[in-house]
């Protein structure tokens, strides 16, 4: 039955009414997929007029976020139900892009087939905009704008399974404003307000943008250190919290306001392994700075706290120590066993505390080592020796050759080679009148990059030995690609010759093979006449240790170097 003159009319009346609509875009697609209409709500959110559009696969508005996987399944649900509706993001002509909200319906024919697609869209940006406020403001707090503890415990959890992972350390730090309730009630809440704020952005301040900065409640704050490497850096960070927080707050037409904090810390993963016992612990350590009279911080551990701050404490005093000048170079001959001459002199450095006295390096280089500080006073070593050995060398001593112990940390530096050249250069010492000591572990840590640095030490003529040797876990396949020329056994396999059949083996072991491999080979801390007798027995080339000499400071090494030979000392 065929529609009444009349019906048309209201039809196209209708569809006339609906494409006015001036909120939602419509366009009309053909079964081809070309556009065959538009309304004008369609050309103010996408900015292509009918002319631009009309004809056209309406591919123009895509914006790439969807992939053709989506359209493929969108057209095929269209086909079958005759109808789709979703979240799209399209182009507009101005090259932004913009979520919509679409529907897309089949006009079918009188006959029912469908002969065309109704899209009918409208612009969704200022609704996602409100969600994504609405997001942001379940997590944070709004008057600081900090994360909340939601966020907070959130980030915590990732964090823990990041550091589990990575095996590092993570810190909770609790903070809680000390009479903040007596402020408030003096200035009123406005100012208290103001408060907040300041302080907000002064704990922003003090931490990296990995870590967490949450407002809990009224004045109550955490910090969420994620990665956090060493205990010192927690302890170091809490020590700034107080100082900044403590530093007087000037609000307008106010008087200087101080406040303080009280902070309790706890660490992953010594003081807890999930967020509630992580927070839990860092609240109870704060609330023992409240009781023990507020304005500090303290660790969950009190063990760990006082560890921490004893190192905080050696960490600034090496600092200052290189500033101050307070580091010496002690030298303890070598001897060849078969000449008595002594062939070398090593330098060990030593710390002259003006209160402690005289610190033998065990005390201090893992320290300087982990905080860096191995770097400048490894150069201020090299410098020293090689310097001092030049001023003897003008004297009319011997040219003895001096060797100087390298870290890790230093051999790994990228400028290690030119430096030792410079040093070389400026005190005038020939390359091959320096030694330079490291351990196995340096040697196999980036086996390669070691081996590279090694031998451009050894292009250059500096004379190369594995110190401590037969502790660590070198592969004997690595050290044949060593271009180095001394072996040193270390002290603990020659503290119990000959009694020590263990020992007495691994010693006579490494001489032989050292000598395999055309290396000399030196024992250190000799320190008896047995151990002499076993090392001449096993032909080991050369020797040092208290037997013969401490270390000693320059001048006095300079009279006993005088004293010429040590042949007495050697007789069998
Ligand atoms: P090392 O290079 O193996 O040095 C030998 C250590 O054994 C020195 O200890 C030395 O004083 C000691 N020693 C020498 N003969 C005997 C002996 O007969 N008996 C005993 N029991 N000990 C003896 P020191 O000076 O305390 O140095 C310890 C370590 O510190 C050194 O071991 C070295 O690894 C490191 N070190 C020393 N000076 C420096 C330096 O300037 N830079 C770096 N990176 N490390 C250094
Ligand atoms: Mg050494
Ligand atoms: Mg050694």
């Amino acid at each position: 039955m065929s529609k009444t003159h009349k019906q048309t009319e209201t039809d196209t009346q209708l569809s006339a009414s609906i494409m006015k609509h001036r909120l939602k875009g419509i366009m009309i697609l053909d079964l081809a997929g070309k556009i065959k209409v538009v309304n004008e709500a369609f050309s103010k959110i996408t900015g292509y007029s009918d002319e631009e559009v009309l004809g056209k696969m309406p591919t123009f508005l895509y914006s790439g976020r969807q992939g053709e996987h989506f359209y493929k399944k969108m057209w095929h649900q269209l086909s079958v139900d005759g109808e789709w509706q979703g979240e799209i993001w399209n182009r507009r002509k101005n090259g932004t892009i913009y979520p919509e909200w679409i529907s897309i319906s089949g006009i079918p024919s009188e006959a029912g087939e469908i002969i065309h697609f109704v899209a009918i869209f409208s612009d969704i940006t200022e609704r996602k905009l409100s969600e994504e406020r609405l997001v942001y403001l379940a997590h944070h707090d709004i008057l600081t704008d900090l994360p909340n503890h939601r966020l907070l415990k959130e980030r915590l959890i990732q964090s823990i399974k990041q550091a589990e992972r990575k095996q590092q350390k993570l810190a909770i730090l609790s903070i809680d404003l000390d009479h903040f309730k007596e402020v408030n009630e003096a200035f009123g809440r406005t100012v208290g307000d103001e408060l907040l704020i300041t302080i907000a952005s002064r704990l922003k301040s003090t931490v990296r943008d990995s870590d967490t900065i949450s407002r809990l409640s009224g004045d109550t704050f955490a910090i969420l250190l994620a990665e956090s490497s060493e205990i010192e850096h927690t302890a170091t960070i809490a020590q700034k919290i107080l100082h900044l927080l403590s530093t007087p707050i000037t609000l307008d037409g106010h008087r200087p306001i101080i406040i303080t904090g009280s902070i309790g810390v706890s660490l992953y993963p010594e003081d807890g392994t999930d967020s509630k016992s992580l927070f839990t612990h860092a609240e109870q350590a704060m609330t023992r700075v409240k009781n023990q009279g507020r304005n500090g911080y303290k660790f969950y551990s009190e063990e760990i706290g006082a560890r921490s701050l004893e190192r905080i404490e050696l960490k600034m005093a090496i600092r200052r120590a290189l500033e101050r000048d307070e580091f010496e170079l002690y030298y303890q001959p070598k001897l060849d066993l078969k000449t008595g001459e002594v062939t070398g002199l090593e330098s060990l450095i030593r710390w002259r505390h003006p209160k402690k006295g005289l610190i033998l390096p065990a005390d201090f280089i893992p320290m300087a080592e982990e905080t860096n500080l191995i770097i400048p006073i490894g150069e201020w070593g090299l410098r020293v020796a090689c310097e001092q050995s030049r001023r003897w060398r003008d004297k009319g001593l011997p040219p003895l050759r001096i060797a100087v112990n390298f870290s890790a940390r230093q051999f790994q530096q990228e400028n290690l080679v030119e430096n030792v050249c410079t040093v070389l250069q400026e005190t005038n010492l020939e390359p091959a009148a320096l030694e330079l000591e490291i351990t196995e572990s340096i040697a196999m840590d980036q086996v390669d990059k070691g081996i590279k640095t090694m031998n451009k030490l050894n292009a250059l003529g500096v004379r190369l030995a594995i110190d401590d040797f037969g502790i660590g876990y070198s592969s004997l396949g690595y050290l044949r690609q060593f271009p180095v020329h001394t072996l040193k056994v270390d002290q603990s396999f020659v503290k119990n010759l000959p009694q020590n059949k263990d020992d007495a083996a691994i010693t006579a072991a490494i001489i032989a093979m050292g000598h395999n491999l055309n290396l000399e080979v030196i024992a250190e801390g000799v320190e008896t006449k047995s151990e002499l007798t076993f090392l001449q027995a096993h032909d080991c080339d050369g020797v040092q240790g208290f037997y013969f000499s401490q270390p000693l400071p320059a001048e006095q090494l300079e009279t006993f170097l005088k004293r010429g030979t040590y042949k007495n000392l050697l007789k069998k």
